[in-house]
């Protein structure tokens, strides 16, 4: 392989999925146009690749990438069937597709360099970063932003995983409700150890995606998923004699307390799932990226380092990493858990939660709506199990499981 020159850069973004094509966009947003821009992924991202839920305030620059957005959605159990209404909030359905449209675009307004290989090595020596591709290419860059999947820096005290199957649904008559999705329904069958809840994002009357989703530390067989999704169709009451899969998406988040080093040397930004964006508790992404690409773009156009605020607060990490042990070791149930969430608490104040962006005051509000006495144990378990990490020596964290995929849609 022959050695060309290396490629010098001020920014050099390695992954170019959700993070990188919202920082993309940021930065063309905030005019960033007079910096030399490199992005390395192997694969050039297009298209429906996965579907983006989240909750936040109308008036953004992604509305015109919405494919849908509801004010009302609703949390189902057993028990009943709670409608809530988001305002001021709204929770909203973006596709892929648009996403990284918009990064391409910017892209070629930022005239940055696109390498199409695997960047492999990335060594910091404080003043500039030398990354080498799998191509033989080195590019030489003043910061590095680093969105690779990645697992932890080592094993969590809980390894959870998020894990779903969706089927987007297309009826012959109309069957879906568009003035409202259903956010969480946790009238499935319940695993023996985790959490399973499924949910509906109508974009009309007849076309919605429906989800079965997993918090459990294994993954279903392929024949899993397509059974526990039939079952959550029937119990929606969906007659399959009338609706057709259109695409199926299948995805696995990881759900743990374990750390993803956010700045693992001086010029190298880990963004995404890689840096710490995913909510150990839900598996919720999506807004903390949007959040630290603002951040990131804003820090230079005003000339300052690239470095976002953390994805969430110390505190909301201990009470997710307290929430996910009450969860593992059966202390809490899960529908039962989110259920109280909803029941004493304004929807507003939960969604805010979950994104990480409460008030201290707002914290101690949620975490009396949970359960006392479970939440202690987990508490006291996991200080217990944080002077035991300090005794042992470090374990390494698994990989995250890659989906699992099954046939073609077959019709429903
Ligand atoms: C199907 C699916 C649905 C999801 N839905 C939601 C949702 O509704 N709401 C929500 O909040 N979150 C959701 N998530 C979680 C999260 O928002 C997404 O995973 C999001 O895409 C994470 O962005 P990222 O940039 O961290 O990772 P990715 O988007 O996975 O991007 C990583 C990129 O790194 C590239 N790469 C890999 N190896 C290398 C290498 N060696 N060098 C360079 N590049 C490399 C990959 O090709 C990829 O393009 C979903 C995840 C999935 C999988």
């Amino acid at each position: 392989m022959t050695e060309s020159a290396p490629l010098d850069v001020d920014l050099a973004l390695l992954g170019g999925g959700g993070a990188a094509s919202l920082l993309l966009a940021a930065l063309d947003r905030h005019g960033v146009h007079d910096l030399r821009i490199a992005v390395v992924d192997p694969v050039r991202r297009r298209g429906q690749d996965r579907t983006w839920a989240f909750w936040g305030h109308p008036g953004t620059d992604l509305d015109p990438l919405l494919s849908a957005s509801w004010q009302q959605v609703e949390v189902a159990t057993a028990a009943r069937r709670r409608v809530l209404d988001l305002t001021p909030l709204r929770y909203a359905m973006l596709r892929s597709g648009p996403v990284y449209d918009r990064a391409a675009a910017a892209e070629r307004r930022l005239d940055a360099t696109r390498i199409v290989a695997p960047a492999d090595t990335v060594t910091d020596d404080g003043t500039r970063v030398r990354v080498r591709t799998g191509d033989g290419q080195t590019v030489r860059a003043g910061w590095v932003l680093d969105s690779r999947p990645r697992p932890p820096a080592r094993a969590g005290r809980t390894t959870w995983l998020q894990h779903f199957r969706g089927w987007w649904l297309e009826a012959d008559r109309p069957v879906f409700d568009p003035a409202r999705a259903v956010l969480m329904d946790f009238r499935t069958p319940q695993p023996p150890r985790g959490v399973s809840f499924g949910y509906v994002l109508p974009v009309s009357d007849r076309y919605a995606l429906v989800e079965y989703t997993e918090f459990s530390p294994d993954l279903l067989t392929d024949a899993g998923y397509d059974a526990a999704l039939a079952a959550y169709r029937d119990l929606l009451g969906l007659d399959p004699a009338g609706l057709r899969v259109r695409e199926v998406e299948n995805g696995v988040i990881p759900m743990t307390d374990a750390p993803f080093p956010a700045r693992p040397s001086p010029r190298v930004i880990r963004l995404g799932t890689a840096g710490g964006a995913t909510r150990p508790s839900t598996g919720f992404t999506f807004s903390a990226m949007y959040r630290q690409a603002d951040q990131v773009a804003r820090a230079l156009a005003a000339g300052r380092p690239p470095v976002p605020q953390a994805a969430y607060p110390r505190r909301h990490r201990w009470m997710d990493a307290v929430a996910l042990r009450a969860l593992d070791r059966g202390g809490v149930g899960g529908p039962d858990f989110f259920d109280r969430l909803f029941d004493r608490n304004p929807a507003e104040r939960v969604l805010r939660f979950l994104d990480g962006v409460t008030t201290p005051a707002e914290e101690v509000a949620i975490m009396n709506s949970t359960r006392l006495l479970p939440m202690i144990a987990a508490t006291a378990g996991d200080a217990a199990h944080r002077v035991r990490d300090r005794l042992r020596p470090t374990r390494p964290a698994p990989a995250v499981p890659p989906a699992v995929v099954g046939a073609e849609p077959s019709g429903g």
